[in-house]
């Protein structure tokens, strides 16, 4: 959630959206739907962190409207207030048991609907803190391989409904063992510190996310990036890693730490991931260990059939 966070206000009175809208603007930044049809592209597209939704609407009444957000992935985690005249114990049950989390009746008490809509916010912010944290990868503090697949699934998704390429890229430190078992393995952990730190600086763009795969192993995922851009990036992480200079006296390759790192680029089609996508990295980065390691070797493939263009 950044910092204001959004709410969304449905009522098909234009009196109480002013009125809403007054009470609230103070604490988030404040956004409006007159009947159902709009509270549902407006939740889609603006993703608020909480809906205050009226009841009785025509057409698409709040009961219809909270039904469609609870079934939809990227809908249901956003709270519901129901803001009903519909003010029985059942009307109320109802409105929970739809999966609302609070119910407040019209005519409202100007500071209540304040003060709850404060305290859900509230919520929301300390989910999203706790969220953000279960997507961090301890040791390094970049992301980790959880925030990794969420990514990979939207940005998947997104690239397929844009008709753009999408470039991953694994990376895995030459002969880390032999490093650990020569300087032991907090100095190890500080190598991977020290990669995932210069890894994450050459994450630019919105969308881009370099994370912690396991063990020494990391992933950049770059969506709408094409194989040309995406190696080439790839190439100046390597470079960069081997000028940080960490002395590496157990490795036989070279005298300070290097990584490999092996890259797919697809134009991904469909809502699935296609496991091959994983798959051609690994092999790509396979092949640049096989072929002495400290280098690049990408691939583009339709996912049916991949051309090696590595460097
Ligand atoms: P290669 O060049 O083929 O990648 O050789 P390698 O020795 O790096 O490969 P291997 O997979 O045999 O060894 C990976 C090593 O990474 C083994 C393990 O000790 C080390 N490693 C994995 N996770 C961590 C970690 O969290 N901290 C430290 N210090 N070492 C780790
Ligand atoms: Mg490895
Ligand atoms: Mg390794």
């Amino acid at each position: 959630m950044s910092s204001t966070p959004t709410v969304l206000v449905v009522d098909d009175e234009k009196q109480n959206r002013e009125l809403l809208t007054e009470l609230l603007k103070d604490d988030c930044r404040v956004i409006l739907a007159k009947n159902g049809k709009q509270a549902l592209e407006r939740a889609h597209e603006l993703q608020p962190d909480l809906i205050l939704l009226d009841v009785m609407m025509p057409e698409v009444d709040g009961h219809e409207v909270i039904q469609s957000l609870k079934t939809d992935d990227t809908t249901r985690h956003i709270p519901v207030i129901f803001v009903s005249a519909l003010d029985s114990p059942d009307d109320e049950e109802r409105g929970l048991d739809l999966g609302a989390v609070d119910y407040i009746t019209k005519p409202f008490h100007p500071s209540i609907v304040r003060k709850r809509v404060r305290n859900h916010l509230q919520s929301v912010h300390h989910r999203h803190l706790l969220e953000n944290l279960a997507m961090i990868d301890s040791l390094t503090e970049i992301a980790n391989r959880r925030r990794y697949d969420e990514s990979l699934e939207k940005e998947w998704r997104r690239c397929a409904r844009m008709n753009v390429p999408l470039s991953l890229a694994i990376i895995d430190v030459d002969h880390f063992k032999a490093y650990n078992d020569h300087l032991g393995h907090a100095s190890g952990d500080r190598v991977l510190r020290a990669i995932a730190l210069a890894l994450n600086s050459f994450v630019r763009r919105a969308g881009d996310l370099a994370a912690r795969y396991g063990g020494e192993e990391f992933v950049l995922l770059l969506p709408d990036t094409n194989a040309a851009a995406a190696s080439t990036l790839a190439d100046e992480i390597r470079i960069a890693i081997e000028q940080l200079g960490l002395p590496h006296p157990a490795s036989q390759l070279s005298q300070v730490v290097t990584i490999s790192l092996g890259g797919i680029t697809t134009c991904p089609q469909g809502g699935q991931v296609d496991p091959q996508f994983f798959l051609e990295a690994d092999a790509a980065l396979y092949a640049a260990k096989a072929a002495g390691r400290n280098r690049t070797f990408w691939r583009y493939a339709e996912l049916k059939q991949a051309i090696e263009i590595g460097q």
